[in-house]
């Protein structure tokens, strides 16, 4: 049978940190579970917004930046073969006569589960787009929107096209280990910045180019070679040679269609009870997308909700099923 039309017992909308972990939970509960990721990689809000920075504050890892943690999380949610699926945005979720559901995603896909677990964060962020000619030929390839898999930019001479902070913050660090790092500014200042980042930009090794608008990107045997700058105040010409493009020109948010999923929200989020049960029977939410007194918008939070979300769900299929797998004494995974 295609993947798409089996049945599965809980599919997780989201592959942000709620839905990595309720994942890999869901698979220690020994069900059948698939990812559904609009995007093209996982990590949500970590890896789209700060991927180079470090995180202090989830239980038992000191330090740790954005991109290790999630390349941590894929890891763990990745131990129970979860079907995990990727560019695919959830449109709508109707229960069916059978109790079961079907998710419909934009491009006309229909996945079937028992239930569904909503880690959707409270939308998606869409980037805006590089407008100059042939941009979109290198997408997915060698220009990219995040600083998702540095380790690709190693060695490199990578663009970035920026006039906010984020430019300079991933100028900064990705100065060690690229071969040249060279940051376009179309203005005559950066937005948003901090107290010394300017200071730090300017005693790097970063070539900055203000006032510089990217106007085309040129193929070289079928890979990206140049771009093509035009001075906005001189109109002057220049061709920079280049490995990869970085661009952060700020970000288009698209909120989660709740309300479209016949789901009580408030605050846009999905109203939860303390089983993370939303109030259509079968359907639980968790991470950024809830909303409770008190709720915390914290990676430790969604770990947690994820838990409690995927007991429910369990207790939802087989009401005889123990509250939780007491760790060690019952899970029976081997290395
Ligand atoms: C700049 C910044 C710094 C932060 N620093 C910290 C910190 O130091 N410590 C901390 O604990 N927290 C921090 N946070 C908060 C933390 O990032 C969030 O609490 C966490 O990302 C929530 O995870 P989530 O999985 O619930 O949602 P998200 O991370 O938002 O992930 C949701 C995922 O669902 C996908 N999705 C959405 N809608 C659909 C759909 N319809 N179909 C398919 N997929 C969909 C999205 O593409 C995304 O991948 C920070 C947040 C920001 C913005």
């Amino acid at each position: 049978m295609a993947k798409d039309k089996e049945l599965y017992e809980v599919t997780i909308v989201g592959g942000g940190p709620t839905g990595l972990f309720a994942a890999f939970y869901s698979g220690m509960r020994q069900m059948k579970t698939k990812v559904i990721e609009s995007g093209g990689h996982l990590g949500g809000k970590v890896a789209q917004f700060y991927p180079e920075k470090y995180i202090y504050d989830v239980g038992g890892i000191p330090r740790i930046s954005g991109e290790d943690l999630v390349r941590q999380m894929q890891e763990q949610a990745e131990r129970h073969e979860p079907e995990m699926i990727y560019n695919q945005y959830v449109t709508a979720i109707d229960k069916m006569d059978d109790g079961n559901f079907a998710l419909t995603t934009e491009s006309g896909e229909i996945h079937y589960s028992k239930t569904v677990i909503l880690a959707t964060g409270f939308g998606i962020y869409e980037p805006v787009r590089l407008t100059a000619e042939n941009a979109s030929v290198y997408e997915g390839g060698q220009l990219h929107y995040s600083l998702n898999n540095r380790d690709e930019l190693s060695g490199k001479t990578v663009m970035i096209v920026s006039k906010n902070r984020v430019g300079i913050d991933w100028a900064l660090a990705l100065e060690e280990q690229a071969e040249k790092v060279i940051l376009v500014n179309e203005s005559g200042e950066f937005q948003h910045v901090g107290p010394g980042d300017e200071e730090r930009l300017a005693q790097s090794t970063v070539e900055v180019r203000m006032y510089h608008e990217v106007v085309e990107l040129i193929d070289q045997d079928g890979c990206l070679s140049q771009a093509r700058l035009v001075n906005q105040e001189s109109e002057e010409e220049i061709y920079v040679t280049i490995d990869e493009v970085l661009v952060y020109q700020g970000i288009e948010f698209k909120a989660a269609p709740f309300k479209q999923w016949n789901l009580t929200v408030e605050k846009n989020k999905v109203t939860v009870d303390a089983g993370m049960a939303a109030n259509v029977e079968g359907i639980y939410a968790a991470g950024d997308a809830v909303h409770y007194p008190r709720k915390s918008m914290l990676i430790a939070s969604g770990y947690t909700e994820a838990c409690t979300a995927v007991n429910s769900a369990k207790f939802y299929i087989d009401p005889k099923a123990s509250a939780q797998v007491y760790s060690t004494v019952e899970y029976k995974y081997s290395e």
